[in-house]
C-alpha cells in the first residue's frame, strides 16, 4: 500500500477537474480526497503502488478539456487506512482558492442535448455544464462559487440541484447550472424596449419588400401572421427579423451584438451607417466549419483555432464569389469569421436558414461594448430595430477575441473572451505591479511573483466611458487576484490619458511611478515571452509611440535587455503635418515623406499624386518648414500608410491603419520575392561616438516607388516590392548591428508585426543571415501585448535596483 499527496498547478479550478479525479479514484480503486486549494488542487490517493502510478499517469493523460495541468508535485506520506475517496469542501485546505477560469464555448454534449427534442433542456438557451459556459463574465468576486456570479438570484430546481451534487454527474458544481424551469429566460421587444413583438414583426413584413434581400424570403408564410406559432418564440422572431433584413441587438456572453444577415448588403449598409461605423470589418458568424469553409479559404490550423474553446474570430482569406456582402469587410482580401459559442447562438443556427450573420459588438465606434439591458435601451435603441434579451446579468464586459494564423503559427490580435482572466508567465520574479499599457487597443496588467494577469481589450481609452471601463475592470481583477499594486508602471507619452491616470492614482496611494519607453516594452514583452534575458536585437516596427528624444518613434533597432535599451537604428525622420491628423489623414504623411525626401509637393504631378490642391499642398509644406504641429516621426506604420496613400489614392482613413492593412491585402497573390526593382531603403551609419543612431534612409525607395507609379505598375505590385524592400532594409539593419554587438538573436514586435507578409518575410530572411529569430505567441505584438512587456522591463529594472 502507498498513499501520494499531489499539488496540481495551472487552470483545474472550475473546470470539472475535481470529479474527473474522483472517477478515476473510483476507476483505479483508490481511497483519499482531492479539493481545491490557492493555487490549484490538492490531492491524496492510497492504494497498491501499481494503481497509484496508472492515477498518475492517466491524470495528464485524460484531463478534462478545458482543464491545464502546468505541473503535477508529488510527495509520498504515510498510509492512513482510509476507505473511499472524497470531494472536499475549500475551507477544509484551510484557504480559499482564487481562480476564475475563462469563458468556454458550448461543448459537444451539451450541443447534442440543446437539440434534442427528448432531452429536459430542449432549446434551452443557456444550458452549460463543467466543461463549458460563462465563467469570468458573469462573477463578481472570488472564489468562483454561484452565490459571487449572476447566478445567484436563480434558484436550482431539484433535477439541477441533484447534478450538482452528484460528482459524478457532468454537471457537478457547474456555478450556471441552470433548465428552463430554474433559469434563466429571453425575451423580445422593439428599439424602444417597449414595442410589441406582434406589431413590430407585421411592420417588418409590410415593409420587407424593400429593405430584404428577396432571396432570403425561402418561406415568407412563416410569420405572415404574427398570431401563427412561428412567431411565439422569441428566438423564430428574432431569426424572422434578421431574414427580414433589421438588426436586432442580442445579448450574449460579454455583452450585446448587433446583428444583421451578412448576406444582405443593405442591411449591413444600415447598420454601418447607424453605428456609424464605415470602413472598420465586420466579424461574421456561421454555424460550423463545413460553413466557415464555404466564405473563407481555410487552412488546418485556421480551422482548428476556430474550434478551440475560446472561439476566437480568425481572420482568413475570403473565398472569392462567396455571397457574403461586400460591404461586410471592404477592400480587404480577408473576413473575421467565427463559430457559435452560447447555445443562444446555436439556436439561431438551427434555423437553416440563417447562413451567416454579422455579429459585432453593440457600441458607437470605440466605447466600450454595451452589456447591462438599460444601458443597451440607452445606447444602442437608434442603431437595432430590436432588443433579444436576457436576466442573466453580464457582470464583465468582454469583447470577442481576434486571431490570425501569421507565419504559420496562431497570433493574437484582440485578447478578450475565452482568455480573460487566464494567466500568462513571467520569466523572473515581480512585486505586486499594475501595468497600465498605452493609449489605443487599452489593456491593463497586473503581475505578482512569476504571474501577469491582462485585462480583456478594454478599447482605445480617449474618452471617459473608457476609463470608466478601465477602473472597473482594474477593482474587478485586483479584487479576483488579490493583487494590490506596489508600483505602478506606464508608457513615457505624457500626453496619454493613461498616463495622466497613473500618475494621479499612484499619487493618491503614495506609490511611486515607472515609465517605460514604448517601443522598448514592445520588445521586453517578446523577449519575457521566450524568456530571454537578452541582450537581443529587438526590431519594434509600430505606429506610434513616444520616444526617449520627444519625438515618435516606430520604426527601431533596438539593442535590448529587459531593463534597459539602446537605440542602435531607426526609420529617416519625416514629419507628420497635423500630427494626429496625419494618422486619419494618410495623404497628408505621403506629403510629410516626399518632402523630406525632396520632392517639390506644390508641383502638379505631386499635387495629382497626393489627391490634393495646391492651396492644401502649401499650407502643410509651411507648416512642415515652420515646424508647426509638424512632429518628427520614425514610425514604420506611418511610412506604410504613406506609401498606401500614392500607391492606392486613399486620401482618409476609418480606423487606424486601414491604409496599411489595405496594401498588405492587395498584395496577397504577388510574389514574396524580386529579383530587382525591390526599394530597399539604404542604410546610412552612423559616426563614431556615443548615441549616434543609424538612420535607415527612405529618399531612394521613394524615387523607385514614383517610377513604379508612372510607368503604370500594378499597385499589388508596388506593394509586394514595397514589402520586400523594407524587410530588407530591417534585415541589413539587423546585420549591422550583430557586427557591431556579436548579438545573434532577434525579437520581433510592434503593431506592424500583425502584417503577415512583413513578418514572414523577416521571420525568413533573418534565418538565412544566421540570426535567432523570436516573435510574439501568447500576447499580441501590437499594443494589446504592450501591458505585459511594461511589466517585464519594471520587473527587470526593480529587480536590478534592489
Ligand atoms: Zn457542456
Ligand atoms: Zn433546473
Ligand atoms: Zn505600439
Amino acid at each position: 500500500m502507498r498513499r501520494a499527496a499531489l499539488q496540481v498547478r495551472g487552470v483545474v479550478q472550475g473546470v470539472g477537474f475535481r470529479p474527473f479525479v474522483y472517477r478515476l479514484a473510483l476507476e483505479e480503486g483508490l481511497a483519499g480526497f482531492i479539493g481545491n486549494d490557492t493555487d490549484g488542487v490538492t490531492i491524496e490517493i492510497e492504494g497498491p503502488v501499481e494503481r497509484v502510478e496508472a492515477f498518475q499517469a492517466r491524470l495528464r493523460a485524460e484531463a478534462p478539456p478545458l482543464a491545464r495541468i502546468d505541473s503535477v508535485g508529488s510527495r509520498e506520506v504515510a498510509a492512513t487506512g482510509e476507505k473511499g475517496f472524497r470531494i472536499v469542501a475549500s475551507e477544509v485546505l484551510g484557504r480559499v482558492s482564487t481562480g476564475i477560469p475563462a469563458d468556454a464555448a458550448t461543448c459537444p454534449d451539451c450541443l447534442r442535448e440543446l437539440l434534442d427534442p427528448a432531452n429536459r433542456r430542449y432549446r434551452y438557451p443557456f444550458l452549460n455544464c463543467t466543461n463549458c459556459g460563462p465563467r469570468f463574465t458573469i462573477t463578481r468576486r472570488i472564489p468562483y462559487d454561484r452565490p459571487q456570479t449572476s447566478m445567484a438570484q436563480f434558484k436550482m430546481c431539484l433535477a439541477c440541484q441533484a447534478e450538482y451534487d452528484d460528482p459524478l454527474n457532468r454537471r457537478f458544481h457547474a456555478q450556471p447550472n441552470a433548465c428552463w424551469e430554474c433559469g434563466p429566460r429571453v425575451w423580445l421587444v422593439g428599439a424602444d424596449g417597449n414595442t410589441l413583438p406582434g406589431v413590430l414583426l407585421t411592420s417588418v413584413i409590410a415593409n420587407s419588400a424593400n429593405s430584404a434581400n428577396p432571396a432570403n424570403f425561402a418561406n415568407p408564410a412563416n410569420f405572415a401572421n404574427p398570431a401563427n406559432s412561428a412567431t411565439s418564440d422569441p428566438i423564430d422572431q428574432t431569426i424572422s427579423l434578421l431574414l427580414a433584413g433589421q438588426i436586432v441587438a442580442i445579448k450574449g456572453i460579454g455583452g450585446f451584438h448587433l446583428s444583421v444577415d451578412a448576406t444582405n448588403e443593405a442591411a449591413v449598409m444600415r447598420l454601418r451607417e447607424r453605428k456609424r461605423r464605415y470602413g472598420k470589418p465586420l466579424a461574421v458568424m456561421v454555424r460550423d466549419v463545413q460553413a466557415a469553409r464555404e466564405i473563407c479559404a481555410l487552412t488546418s490550423e485556421e480551422e482548428a483555432l476556430l474550434m478551440t474553446t475560446a472561439r476566437p474570430i480568425v481572420l482568413a482569406r475570403r473565398r472569392e464569389g462567396c455571397d457574403i456582402a461586400e460591404s461586410v469587410a471592404p477592400g480587404i482580401p480577408w473576413l473575421g469569421v467565427y463559430l457559435p459559442y452560447a447555445p443562444l447562438q446555436h439556436l439561431l443556427f438551427a434555423d437553416t436558414r440563417v447562413r451567416a450573420l454579422v455579429m459585432t459588438s453593440a457600441n458607437l465606434s470605440e466605447e466600450p461594448i454595451a452589456i447591462d439591458n438599460d444601458e443597451a435601451r440607452a445606447r444602442l435603441g437608434a442603431i437595432c430595430d430590436a432588443f433579444l434579451m436576457h436576466d442573466r446579468e453580464i457582470l464583465q464586459r468582454c469583447d470577442d477575441s481576434v486571431m490570425a494564423l501569421v507565419d504559420g503559427a496562431p497570433q493574437l490580435i484582440r485578447r478578450a473572451r475565452g482568455f480573460v482572466p487566464l494567466g500568462l508567465e513571467l520569466p523572473l520574479d515581480s512585486p505586486p505591479l499594475l501595468a497600465v499599457g498605452g493609449h489605443l487597443k487599452n489593456v491593463f496588467a497586473l503581475a505578482q511573483g512569476r504571474h501577469v494577469y491582462q485585462s480583456q481589450h478594454l478599447g482605445d481609452l480617449e474618452n471617459l466611458t473608457g476609463l470608466e471601463f478601465f477602473r472597473e475592470s482594474l477593482d474587478h481583477l485586483m479584487r479576483t487576484f488579490e493583487i494590490e499594486p506596489r508600483t505602478v508602471v506606464h508608457d513615457l507619452h505624457p500626453g496619454y490619458l493613461s498616463t495622466t491616470w497613473a500618475k494621479e492614482w499612484s499619487q493618491e496611494r503614495g506609490l511611486p511611478l515607472i515609465a517605460v519607453q514604448h517601443h522598448h516594452a514592445h520588445v521586453a514583452g517578446c523577449m519575457a515571452e521566450h524568456a530571454l534575458s537578452g541582450p537581443v536585437i529587438g526590431l519594434s516596427l509600430d505606429g506610434t509611440g513616444y520616444g526617449s528624444d520627444g519625438k515618435i518613434w516606430g520604426g527601431e533597432v533596438l539593442i535590448a535587455k529587459l531593463d534597459s535599451f539602446e537605440r542602435f537604428a531607426h526609420l529617416e525622420y519625416v514629419p507628420m503635418p497635423g500630427g494626429e491628423a496625419a494618422i486619419k489623414e494618410p495623404w497628408r504623411m505621403a506629403l510629410g515623406a516626399l518632402h523630406a525626401a525632396g520632392f517639390d509637393v506644390e508641383s502638379e504631378q505631386m499635387l495629382a499624386l497626393l489627391g490634393a490642391d495646391r492651396s492644401e499642398a502649401r499650407v502643410l509644406k509651411r507648416m512642415i518648414e515652420r515646424q508647426i504641429n509638424s512632429p518628427m516621426t520614425s514610425s514604420l506604420g506611418r511610412l506604410f500608410d504613406a506609401v498606401a496613400s500614392v500607391a492606392r489614392g486613399r486620401r482618409a482613413v476609418d480606423y487606424e491603419a486601414q491604409s496599411a492593412i489595405e496594401l498588405e491585402g492587395i498584395a496577397v497573390d504577388e510574389p514574396d520575392r524580386f529579383e530587382q526593382g525591390v526599394y530597399v531603403p539604404e542604410l546610412h551609419e552612423a559616426d563614431e561616438g556615443p548615441a549616434c543612431e543609424s538612420v535607415i534612409r527612405t529618399g531612394k525607395m521613394w524615387n523607385a516607388v514614383l517610377e513604379d507609379l508612372w510607368r503604370g505598375v500594378p499597385a499589388s505590385r508596388i506593394s509586394a516590392r514595397f514589402h520586400a524592400g523594407i524587410a530588407e532594409g530591417f534585415i541589413n539593419a539587423a546585420a549591422n548591428a550583430r557586427i557591431e554587438t556579436s548579438i545573434n538573436v532577434v525579437a520581433l514586435s510592434g503593431g506592424c508585426m500583425h502584417n503577415r507578409r512583413l513578418a514572414r518575410l523577416l521571420r525568413e530572411g533573418l534565418e538565412e543571415e544566421g540570426f535567432e529569430v523570436f516573435q510574439h505567441r501568447s500576447v499580441s505584438p501590437g499594443d494589446g501585448g504592450l501591458s505585459y512587456g511594461q511589466v517585464a522591463a519594471a520587473a527587470a529594472m526593480l529587480a536590478k535596483g534592489s
